[in-house]
């Protein structure tokens, strides 16, 4: 039955409004004119495309009438569009941003496409076509500045190390200019080379099938199946050591949830980097799986959500924006590797997948699990309040030990390889057996670190490290904007002998070189010179044994499996201590975690030695001791202590712009307009800052940061809703409102 004509509709418009808009369906649409189908309208002066939402009862004559329906059926689901309104609410962002954040980008360009994705298999059969890669080539030098965008690109590349073309522009959109004008400036290198376009389209694999599972497997797996057969949401942590088998789980659950008919969802942080995974669950399922890499063009991906809308994917795979997959019937949702800052989106809509899936599963009342041999701290509190229900793997498969790890105390910064280390490295290289040196890298902010003692400069309000500012001669506290004198006297022994930490890898390599002359050693990061090596070069030659030393930094530290490793060397255990992030420790924990994991993954045991100055903090210790709830119960103290969550809610209100005076007036303002709004609505809520972001500068701009903090969530959306109504904006400032950051660079 439908509503009698004029019907009006509620529709959503992908601008920087926070509302919706009605319009009138003439007569002839009226049949075509259904919630959630996209349309086209006049806006102003303008004509866009909006999503119907719902019917309106209320008519207005002066409303203005939709120009055309531009779907045949709807995009989404009630369900699904209920998820978005959520989503619109909980990150005060405006529902038709979210709409089409959520939409692959290649619908704009086929919307009436029909024949798409009819095909039952993933679409396959990819050729080998060329792809431009740009590496860093030097640090850059004052005065020949490029471009604020460029500065930006090349930061990525930096960090990267060596970056296909086609992920610079799905991140910048068309940048070929400025990769011409960094080559010029010399600060990148491009080189073509040939790659295959879908690296899981057409290996040829052998079917797999269900292994017996352990006992605490299956332990976990009843549980689970209990929950899908309920049809209750329910919400699972799955907290296994590495190699405990918790992809078999999974992999079993996903099966029990397709025999009712269910459907699965396969959330993973980076989809390039599980290769393997993918593998399995193609291995182990006949067909219906989409995977949704980022490799696909944006036709491609559309054809993926085509062929996932009309009910011709039963598994869905991908990393982060997966969760917006029109999947129906979803009784399952995986988060593999749930600890991981990736699923948080860092621009447009700053949403976090793994507490979305969360939202998503309670909507479709599915099961979800969240899996990680190193969960997020928020997560295993969860459990002790009994919003999480956590099932156990503390053994590897088969027994396999855990390696066993020393920790090496170092006497100052100058010495890299300890001689506990070399001869390790001595003893795995006679034996014919393969090693990682890992190097624990700071990151892109400076700090300082004592050289006698060890102690990084900290801020006394905050418990985080102080950012070093070079030009200004001061170590600045990010949250609150504390500051000292740099370099200054170490509080901790009173030391003249403030640096700023860390040996490179090159370093490391000579050292290693002159160490071990006969060994194959390859090294593998961001400054990684050697003309035709490709990382998967590099990899090759460690997996066919023709190296025998891996040495890298956070690149290597997962995904890869090389059985023939048996030692894992790490250089410099702390420095991601001293991030200047309240979540360093945790940081740093699952980092020595993963890095500890990587050795004795194949038939031998396998060692590990962790070289650090400060050796006695706990997140080192833990680390080292396999001790998991040690370190929950110490960092949760901290938290506790220092008023950070799971103990409270943040929002982080950021501030840039090319007038380093505008950002700071902008800062100011705002913050004493959030202290008055906190005042008039008596809400409690304590304003850090304004203070200098760690990256102050950043592509050409100043930024500055407000960090909101509340015990209750209530309080938090009330300022920031009430900052953001007052319709104020800067011509000259950007400001952008991050809840619950992740990255408080
Ligand atoms: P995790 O995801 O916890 O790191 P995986 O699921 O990858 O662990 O398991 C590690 C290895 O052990 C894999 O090769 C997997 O096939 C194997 N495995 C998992 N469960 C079992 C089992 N019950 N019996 C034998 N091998 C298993
Ligand atoms: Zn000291
Ligand atoms: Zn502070």
């Amino acid at each position: 039955m439908s509503p009698s004509p004029p019907t009006v509709v509620e529709v959503a418009v992908a601008v920087h409004l926070d509302k919706t808009f009605h319009y009138r369906v003439p007569t002839h649409l009226v049949d075509r004119a259904r919630p959630g189908h996209r349309v086209f309208i006049p806006f102003g002066h303008r004509r866009l495309t909006g999503y119907i939402l719902g019917y309106i009862e209320a008519s207005d004559s002066k409303l203005k009438d939709i120009i055309d329906v531009l779907d045949s059926d709807p995009l989404w689901t009630d369900n699904e569009l209920e998820f978005f309104r959520w989503i619109a609410s909980y990150y005060l962002y405006p529902l038709g941003e979210v709409l089409k954040t959520a939409l692959p980008a290649g619908i704009n360009l086929q919307s009436n496409k029909g024949n798409a994705g009819t095909d039952s298999t993933i679409s396959g059969g990819r050729s080998i076509k060329r792809e431009r890669f740009y590496r860093p080539v030097a640090a850059v030098e004052a005065g020949r500045q490029p471009g604020s965008k460029a500065i930006e690109i090349l930061e990525v590349i930096r960090e990267a190390g060596d970056v296909p073309a086609g992920d610079l522009r799905r991140r910048f959109g068309q940048c070929s200019p400025q990769l011409k004008r960094l080559e010029e400036l010399g600060l990148v290198q491009m080189e073509e080379r040939e790659v295959y376009r879908n690296p899981f389209g057409e290996e040829p694999f052998e079917r797999d099938t269900p292994r017996v599972l352990n006992s605490q497997q299956e332990g976990a797996l009843q549980h689970v199946s209990a929950a899908l057969d309920s049809g209750i949401f329910t919400p699972f942590l799955l907290h296994g050591v590495t190699g405990s088998g918790k992809t078999e789980v999974y992999l079993q659950a996903i099966a029990h949830a397709l025999e009712q008919g269910a459907n699965a969802l396969v959330l993973v942080p980076e989809i390039s980097l599980t290769p393997q995974l993918v593998r399995r669950f193609r291995a182990r399922f006949e067909s219906g799986i989409a995977v949704l890499h980022s490799a696909l063009s944006d036709g491609e991906r559309y054809d993926e959500w085509r062929r996932i809308r009309r009910g011709l994917a039963r598994i869905v795979i991908g990393a982060r924006s997966a969760l917006f997959a029109p999947l129906e019937r979803i009784g399952i949702i995986v988060v593999d590797e749930e600890h991981e800052a990736s699923f948080k989106q860092a621009e447009g809509l700053r949403y976090n997948a793994r507490d979305l899936a969360l939202v998503r599963g309670r909507l479709e009342k599915a099961v979800v699990v969240l899996g990680s041999a190193t969960p997020l701290i928020t997560s295993l509190h969860a459990v002790e309040r009994g919003k999480l229900t956590l099932l156990p793997l503390t053994e590897r498969v088969e027994n396999r030990p855990m390696p066993t790890v020393t920790v090496v105390q170092m006497k100052g910064i100058k010495e890299t390889i300890s001689p506990q280390l070399a001869r390790a490295l001595e003893e795995t290289l006679a034996a014919g057996e393969q090693s990682l040196v890992f190097l624990n890298r700071r990151g892109f902010a400076t700090f300082l670190v004592c050289g006698d003692c060890g102690e990084p400069l900290t801020c006394p309000n905050c418990s985080v490290t102080l950012t070093f500012h070079r030009q200004r001669r001061q170590s600045v506290c990010h949250y609150c904007d504390y500051a000292v004198p740099a370099p200054g006297v170490c509080p901790a022994c009173g030391s003249m002998e403030m640096k700023e930490l860390g040996a490179g890898t090159e370093r490391v390599e000579s050292d290693l070189r002159e160490l071990l002359p006969t060994a194959g050693i390859v090294r593998m990061d961001s400054d990684t010179t050697s003309g035709k090596d490709s990382h998967e070069r590099l990899l090759k030659r460690m997996a066919d044994r023709s190296d025998d030393i891996l040495i890298g930094t956070q690149m290597i530290a997962k995904g890869h499996d090389f059985p023939g490793v048996t030692l894992v060397g790490v250089i410099n255990g702390e420095a991601s201590l001293n991030m200047p992030d309240f979540r360093s420790a945790e940081r740093t924990y699952q980092l020595l975690s993963q890095v500890i994991g990587r050795a004795g993954r194949g038939e031998l045991p396998g060692r590990v030695i962790i070289q650090a100055l400060n050796t006695s903090h706990y997140a080192i210790q833990c680390a080292a001791g396999h001790d998991g709830q040690g370190f929950y119960r110490q960092e949760l103290e901290f938290r506790r202590e220092a008023g950070y969550p799971p103990f409270s809610f943040l929002a982080a209100l950021s501030f840039s712009g090319t007038s380093e005076k505008a950002v700071e007036d902008r800062a100011e303002s705002s913050s004493r307009l959030l202290a008055k709004l906190k005042k008039g609505l008596s809400l409690r809520i304590e304003i850090l800052g304004p203070a200098p972001a760690p990256l102050y500068r950043l592509r050409g701009r100043f930024r500055r940061q407000i960090l909101l903090k509340s015990p209750t969530r209530g309080d938090l959306r009330r300022l920031v809703s009430a900052w953001q109504s007052r319709g104020d904006t800067s011509a000259t400032v950007r400001e952008i409102m991050d809840i619950d950051p992740v990255d408080m660079m």
